[in-house]
């Protein structure tokens, strides 16, 4: 078969990660290794109310074929909450996808060709990296602090670039790190996108579940020259399952992302859009998202002091306001998928760090997910965790 495959079909391998996953779905093994929603929180019963209403209002129409840039009620709705966050917008100007996974990956179809640079935050999100291989792209990598993508360095990035076609970014609460752009570094971001003529791809799944700290407005707040794509979803503030996200862009842009969703699959699924907007009719989600917020703060709390308590005082971490994740650093010399084994024998996991650069080269991170696990589990893994990392660092 292999003289079949086309060469794109080798650029990526299997995820790792999803591999990883699959060892550390055995229930006796506490996994901070995904990156899932809290599936206590899925408004389940007010989802079978909202289902009713629209079967019973529009049960022909939700199973039927729609339109591409999706249901205009909800995409309505999405317009409302971003203006809510500081993005002012059309409806035209936003494309209901098959979460925001399938806008990443259009986002590539439409501007990557084969050899193109994108410039992205080291590290960046694992399914961005492999959607964006698939098209042939070369990454280059912008060193963060803890206040996100250093300026200077996208700045000097951009100068020895200037092919470059976009800057993706994660700047709420990022994946993998937890970290979250300064607000004068997102204005910046876009001065630097106008000076240098390149977009950026502002990624934003994470923005609405803040649990600490001021709330700032998205990149795309800053945008003066309809440069900035921007990409959330419902999947944190509502349902992954129901696979949700959109794109939001300048018409010209939305009418590219159109014509090439329309040939991936024509249309994101109709019951779920109305579904979802029947749900926000009949229910308050910000209340929702208030819940989420309270249960992730409280877990986010019990990981960091396990943190200061098991671990040893050498390991360098980040401190999240928000999201799903804590990134951790360890001295040089460790190398976390040796740890990732250890500690999977002791029925405890992580992710290691290293995928996470698209370059490759760095082994001593990790990043810990602390949304899916009830606060006593957390305890425990975390002990685990110390133990190993006690025993490692100690030798
Ligand atoms: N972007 C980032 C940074 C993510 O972490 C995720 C989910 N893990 C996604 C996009 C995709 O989310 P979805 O397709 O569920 O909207």
């Amino acid at each position: 078969m292999d003289d079949k495959y086309s060469t794109r079909a080798g650029y990526v391998k299997p995820s790792e990660t999803r591999e990883i996953l699959k060892v550390t779905e055995r229930p006796e093994v506490i996994s901070f290794a995904g990156g899932l929603p809290a599936p206590e929180l899925f408004p389940v019963d007010a989802i079978r109310a909202a289902a009713d209403a629209v079967l019973t209002e529009m049960g022909q129409a939700s199973l039927q074929y729609s339109t591409t840039e999706g249901y205009t009620p909800l995409r309505t709705a999405i317009c409302e909450r971003m203006s809510a966050i500081g993005i002012q917008s059309k409806v035209e100007q936003v494309l209901v996808t098959s979460g925001s996974q399938q806008a990443i990956d259009l986002t590539g179809k439409l501007f990557i060709n084969e050899g193109d640079t994108v410039i992205c935050e080291s590290p960046t999100y694992l399914a961005a990296i492999n959607a964006f291989k698939v098209y042939d792209a070369r990454f280059v990598e912008v060193a963060m602090d803890d206040d996100g993508m250093i300026m200077e360095e996208l700045e000097k990035t951009l100068q020895a670039h200037p092919e470059a076609k976009f800057i993706y970014t994660i700047p709420d609460f990022q994946n993998p790190t937890g970290r979250t752009l300064k607000l004068d570094r997102r204005q910046r971001m876009v001065e630097l996108a106008n000076k240098y003529n390149v977009l950026i791809v502002e990624d934003n799944p994470y923005g609405a579940v803040r649990f600490a700290g001021e709330s700032l407005p998205p990149v795309k707040h800053f945008d003066t020259e309809g440069r900035v794509i921007y990409l959330s979803t419902f999947s944190k503030i509502f349902a992954p399952g129901l696979r949700l996200g959109w794109v939001c862009a300048s018409e010209e842009i939305i009418d590219k992302y159109v014509a090439l969703k329309q040939s991936a699959d024509l249309h994101t699924d109709s019951f779920a859009q109305m579904l979802t907007a029947k749900y926000m009719e009949q229910n308050d989600i910000n209340a929702h998202v208030e819940k989420i917020k309270d249960v992730y703060k409280e877990r986010c709390e019990t990981m960091l002091s396990c943190i200061k308590e098991y671990f040893p005082a050498s390991i360098k971490h980040s401190v999240p306001e928000g999201g799903l994740f804590i990134w951790v650093e360890l001295p040089d010399t460790v190398d976390s998928s040796v740890l990732f084994v250890e500690c999977l024998n002791n029925n405890v996991a992580f992710v290691p760090g290293a995928p996470f650069f698209p370059n490759g080269g760095v082994k001593n991170t990790l990043r810990l997910n602390y949304s899916n696990m009830p606060n006593e589990r957390i305890v425990e893994g975390m002990k685990r965790i110390g133990e190993v990392l006690q025993r490692e660092l100690n030798d």
